[in-house]
């Protein structure tokens, strides 16, 4: 069909819980028409993944519809209400602000999923901004969402980005566009602050019931399921930090609005992945105290958490002392949770399969090498392979001293002495967990400079081909998986995806 000429309606086959269960947590909404749509990227295997016709969606098509001009068929597009405490101060009044819910398919493998459009134009819930979203952000989020996914990582995921052919006006102007972005729901911890702030126990309570249900359904017939949501989603969060944790992921804007129930990874604003290991590791330029920075996560969820205990307290206990009480036993369970899943990601990539007492002290002995002497988070860690199949000199490269490292390396091969096994499997397990490329923060942002300033997606594509690859060995990786220099990384600042 010619561009220009008038499309169908495409059936996306919803099934809209959230528009049917949850009357009075949103606004039914349109998005905003948009002058020139074009298609710059659908991912097509998350398309077939979804039931969707990724055939019929790659071209003019797909850029009516997931620029928000032609709605599916079968759509009941909303803007969902929600709260959120941001940087630590709360606002009572969030919400889908340039979001839109589609609706929910069920996909190939029974999954329930929400396909929502981000910067499809003003919604109710918009205060001062405009609703839109700038080329830039929108592949950032495509990049990074991939990258998170393919390291097995629970994210939401894009399935399509779209160029608006408007411009919009930030500093500069800059070239609009939508994101198409895939999650299994956009529920957050916001969410059920709104309803609580209100004094609105019945939403409240449907709300909870209503998670718990589609991101739970093990626990549908607790006693309590104010608690039960309460403890799966602090143990789903505790594992997702450990798997952040674990590849030097910093989410860059952990507010309450940016925290799922499902413990899904949700808005790719000012992440960043750190290059040298440093706790103190921050990019957003806004976190001026770092209240965000890379190792201050762990501990920065827990406090959401308890944003998320506070909410339904309510639904807890009529008693408040005993509601608080019951709640934050089931809180002390973060920790705990938090530990072990991060000392099984470092164990694995540290090549044990089995736990020793002594474990913990290993893993934090090697990192206060690393941050001693800047060692590169990602290519440490892979380099450790190499140390297995007989040669330590990519590994001691990555330490300013080299020689700093070998002290701990003796410990290292103690510890593997004493469990046994072939080191070519151990090296090809631990190959399979430490990856080789990240999305490098040099590397991303030439892509998107490419893509906004010179309409070229081929440095796009050509990242999102390696990224979604992490762990491959192949040849020619080498300007992928290096590091940029300390000066970029020195300099380098993220932005809030507005
Ligand atoms: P975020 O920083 O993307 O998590 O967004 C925080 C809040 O601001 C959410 O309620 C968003 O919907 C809203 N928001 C962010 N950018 C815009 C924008 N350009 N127009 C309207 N609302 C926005
Ligand atoms: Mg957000």
């Amino acid at each position: 069909m010619p561009d220009g000429a008038p499309h169908t309606a495409p059936v996306f086959g919803f099934d809209n819980s959230y528009a049917r269960d949850l009357p009075g947590t949103f606004v039914a909404w349109r998005a905003a028409r948009v002058a020139a749509p074009r298609l710059l990227k659908l991912n097509r295997a998350l398309a077939e993944e979804l039931g969707l016709e990724a055939g019929a969606l790659d071209g003019a098509l797909g850029a009516e519809v997931f620029s928000g001009n032609l709605a599916p068929a079968d759509a009941e597009p909303l803007a969902q209400a929600y709260a959120g405490h941001q940087f630590g101060g709360f606002s009572p009044q969030l919400g889908d602000g340039r979001a839109l819910l589609l609706g929910e398919v069920i996909d190939r493998e029974g999954r329930r999923r929400d396909i929502a459009l981000k910067g499809s134009g003003q919604t109710p819930f918009s205060r001062r901004g405009d609703g839109k979203a700038a080329i830039g952000p929108v592949l950032r989020e495509y990049l990074i969402g991939e990258a998170m996914h393919a390291l097995g990582i629970p994210t939401t995921r894009a399935l399509a980005a779209v160029a608006t052919g408007e411009q919009i006006l930030r500093d500069t102007g800059l070239p609009g566009a939508v994101l198409t972005r895939v999650a299994a729901s956009h529920i957050r911890v916001g969410t059920f602050q709104f309803f609580a702030t209100r004094g609105d126990t019945d939403n409240l309570r449907k709300l909870t019931n209503y998670t718990l249900a589609r991101h739970y359904p093990g626990l549908a017939g607790a006693a309590s399921p104010a608690l039960a949501l309460l403890a799966a989603v602090t143990e789903a969060q505790a594992r997702l930090i450990a798997d952040w944790m674990a590849v030097g992921f910093i989410h860059g804007v952990m507010n309450t609005d940016n925290m799922t129930l499902s413990g899904e990874t949700i808005d790719y604003g000012p992440c960043a992945f750190m290059d040298a290991y440093a706790p103190g590791t921050v990019f957003s330029s806004i976190d001026h105290q770092g209240r965000y920075a890379y190792g201050n996560q762990p501990g920065i969820a827990q406090w959401n958490l308890a944003r998320l205990a506070e909410a339904l307290l309510p639904l807890v206990d009529a008693q408040e002392d005993r509601a608080v009480e019951r709640a934050t036993e089931v809180l002390m369970a973060y920790a705990p949770a938090y530990d072990a899943a991060w000392l099984a990601r470092m164990r694995a990539k540290l090549g044990l399969s089995t736990a020793e007492e002594g474990d913990r002290d290993l893993a934090l002995g090697l990192l206060s090498v690393m941050e001693a002497e800047k060692a590169d988070w990602t290519l440490t860690f892979r380099r450790l392979s190499q140390v297995l199949r007989g040669d330590a000199s990519a590994l001691r490269l990555q330490f300013g001293n080299p020689g700093a490292i070998d002290g701990w390396l003796e410990d290292w091969k103690r510890r593997l002495a004493r469990e046994g096994g072939a080191a070519e499997a151990r090296a090809a397990a631990m190959d399979r967990v430490n990856p080789l490329v990240i999305p490098r923060n040099h590397k991303v942002e030439d892509a998107i400079r490419a893509a906004v300033w010179e309409a070229d997606l081929a440095p796009f594509e050509a990242l999102l081909d390696q990224i979604t690859r992490p762990f491959d060995e192949a040849p020619g990786r080498d300007a992928f998986a290096l590091p940029p220099p300390q000066s970029f990384t020195d300099s380098f600042r993220t932005f809030c995806g507005t």
